[in-house]
């Protein structure tokens, strides 16, 4: 076997059945980088708590978005697949960084503003908090790549920073800083033509959706708002159906479409009905895949209990190095 280049981690919030657009702008990059990297994919379910407002459905989440994985190719035998709160390390390694962490630095965040102004009512010590715990994920792990989309560099940037307090305070030099890769779909747009794709807004389609769902969600599209009737021309460059018809569709066929819906020789439900067949044929092996894998009720959980077992070893360690570079008594021994 040929030597990995180095180790990479990602988290995601348990939102169960993914999306199209956490498929495109996230899980296709894990799946590719499994070969070249050492790969550690975590279900962020203490992040979760942040902004839930029940965690009723929090346990079934994660099970159907860890089927998702499984199913688009995430392999447990290459990759690191677990649950945050079984290696409850990290919530020790967030106390420990947040002493190092300016409250300033925080509440200047964008993604901190933005979450205030989505949850005013709701504005908790641990939503202020978050890029502490994110950072804790990475550092624990020794991550030296963290695959984000655009809006997540500035945690990048800040769990740098930590390192650096972290290793100038107690002058060590064991967390590394994490490099950001980022992802080359930021932004999935959803069916609404307009925001990006995400189950809160009910704009998404979903990777386990049957068939025909999908076509009718894709029948839904809102495409060139200009092309009022069958007649008018289209403008394929602003309209997300041919954003999608790129990824999931042959080069001939993209030609096609591009020339025809500016002359107005093909009209957007023909064109949403080749998106569907062909989004639909895309799919074929994860559907197959994720039903052969619910026939088996004990999968999700022997992997992820197998993925928890993996990941303590590693964090462990690291917590190891951390309480004796900061010389808690009978750490040194
Ligand atoms: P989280 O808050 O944990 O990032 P999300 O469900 O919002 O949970 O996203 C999970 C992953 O999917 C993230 O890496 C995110 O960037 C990606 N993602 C989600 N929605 C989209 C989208 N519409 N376009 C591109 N990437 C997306």
């Amino acid at each position: 076997m040929t030597e990995k280049k180095g180790r990479v981690f990602s988290g995601a919030r348990p939102t169960g059945r993914q999306h199209l657009g956490n498929y495109l702008g996230a899980i296709k990059n894990y799946v590719a980088l499994q070969g070249d990297y050492r790969t550690v994919y975590c279900v962020v379910d203490i992040h979760a708590l942040t902004t839930v407002e029940t965690t009723r459905e929090l346990a079934l989440n994660t099970q159907e978005m860890t089927l998702d994985w499984l199913a688009a190719g995430i392999d447990p035998e290459k990759s690191i697949i677990f649950v945050q709160s079984h290696v409850p390390e990290v919530m020790e390694l967030h106390t420990i960084l947040s002493m190092v962490t300016p409250l300033g630095k925080l509440t200047a965040l964008p993604t901190f503003k933005e979450k205030v102004r989505d949850n005013p009512d709701n504005v908790n010590y641990g939503l202020v908090g978050y890029p502490v715990l994110m950072s804790a994920d990475i550092l624990l792990y020794k991550a030296d790549l963290v695959p984000v989309g655009t809006d997540q560099i500035p945690h990048l940037e800040f769990a740098r920073e930590v390192v650096r307090s972290f290793n100038h305070r107690y002058e060590t030099n064991i967390l590394v800083e994490p490099q950001a890769k980022v992802t080359q779909i930021p932004k999935v747009v959803g069916i609404d033509g307009e925001r990006k794709m995400s189950k809160s807004l009910d704009n998404h389609i979903e990777l386990a959706a049957t068939p025909e769902e999908t076509e009718k969600r894709i029948m839904s599209m809102v495409t060139d708002p200009q092309r009022m009737r069958r007649d008018d021309p289209g403008n394929p460059d602003v309209c997300n159906v041919f954003s999608l018809h790129k990824i999931f569709s042959s080069e001939e066929e993209v030609e096609e479409i591009n020339r025809e819906c500016r002359k107005a020789g093909i009209g957007c439900v023909d064109c949403k009905r080749k998106l569907a067949a062909n989004l639909n044929q895309h799919l074929v092996p994860f559907r197959a895949k994720r039903e052969e894998l619910s026939r088996d009720p004990n999968i999700v959980r022997d992997v992820l209990e197998d993925g928890a077992k993996r990941a303590k070893v590693i964090a462990s360690e690291t917590m190891s190095e951390v309480r004796e570079a900061i010389g808690f008594y009978g750490a040194r021994e």
